[in-house]
């Protein structure tokens, strides 16, 4: 009695929308299929699905370390210390090695060495990387921490009065909010009170700047005017790319909004289209979720296994490997 049963509840995220996008298989297994698999004693077919999906490529790999540094240096600050750069660069360094020889021997079929990290698809797959791949992979990182402690960003984090503190990277069981009636989540990296009144809301990229963030912090926006009772125009969203070092303002106005609102539902409704019951967010047979003919979709797809298609890599679709 008294216990929390976990159910599977709909829900809308960006990334959730994505997937959608890319590959209805795909999304039918991330979000359904494999739901349960971390259960003692779940089905093999539903432990190899969920192990699956825990699965990163290098690049959110990458990511995921970085993000996780940058979160402990700010709580370090939040808590009045001073972060220490170097050893956190060298901290995020050993556990790279670690990780790296975990799932290189494909060890996460028997154990998970950290809740954030099961293993890499590159290795599941054995995709042909030279080892100068998987350095530049760690370069980025090293980069990305570098000029992030060099950065004003701690020095920013230092000026603020306790009260002016309001997110870091908060998690998935803190970081929602419901709109329409459906649960929406949206994580942001940091955000705190400005001097007048405003929320500053930053989100921290690895990688080469691109567009198409807007959706992202909008999602942000609506998350924190609904906690923090601001309106959404209140909130200016900074994307800080940290591997070129540059700070991009993301304007949020009232016709974005409205956008988004309506993307949102319209990607809620196809999704729900799918469903057999909608309260019980219990979903059509996994055939009513056809495979995606574009190969280039599960050559970063997590789930070629399960789809028969474990030979789909970038370098099995480049022009000179079908060629020859
Ligand atoms: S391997 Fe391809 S078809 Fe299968 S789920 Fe992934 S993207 Fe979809």
């Amino acid at each position: 009695m008294g216990q929390n049963v976990l159910t599977n509840d709909f829900s809308w995220s960006k990334s959730r929308h994505e997937k959608f996008q890319d590959c209805r298989r795909a999304y039918y297994l991330h979000y359904y299929g494999s739901w349960g698999g971390w259960e003692d004693g779940a089905h093999p077919e539903l432990r190899q699905l969920w192990v699956l999906k825990k699965l990163a490529n290098r690049f959110n790999w990458a990511g995921s370390v970085v993000h996780a540094a940058i979160k402990d240096a700010l709580l370090e600050v939040r808590a009045g210390r001073r972060p220490d750069g170097p050893k956190a660069i060298i901290r995020a360094r050993g556990i790279m090695r670690e990780d790296y020889k975990h799932s290189r021997g494909r060890s996460y079929w028997r154990e998970r060495r950290r809740l954030e990290f099961m293993g890499l698809m590159e290795h599941e797959y054995g995709e042909p990387l030279p080892d100068s791949e998987w350095k530049r992979t760690w370069d980025g990182v090293e980069s990305a921490l570098t000029w992030f402690f060099q950065s004003p960003w701690l020095e920013r984090a230092r000026g603020l009065e306790p009260q002016q503190w309001l997110e870091v990277d908060e998690g998935a069981d803190h970081s929602w909010f419901e709109m329409d009636g459906v649960k929406m989540f949206a994580i942001p990296d940091f955000a705190f009170r400005d001097q007048d009144g405003h929320i500053t809301v930053v989100d921290w990229k690895t990688g080469t700047p691109h567009a198409g963030y807007e959706d992202q912090v909008v999602g942000y926006a609506l998350y924190l005017a609904h906690r923090h009772r601001v309106e959404p125009q209140q909130i200016r969203c900074r994307l800080v790319f940290l591997n070129a070092g540059q700070e991009v303002a993301v304007p949020l106005d009232a016709e974005t909004i409205q956008r988004f609102s309506l993307h949102f539902r319209e990607s809620v409704q196809r999704m729900r289209e799918l469903l057999v019951n909608a309260a019980a967010n219990t979903p059509l047979d996994a055939p009513q979720f056809p495979m995606t003919d574009d190969l280039s979709q599960c050559a970063r797809c997590a789930f070629r296994r399960a789809c028969g298609r474990e030979g789909v890599t970038f370098a099995s679709l480049a022009p000179s490997a079908s060629a020859a």
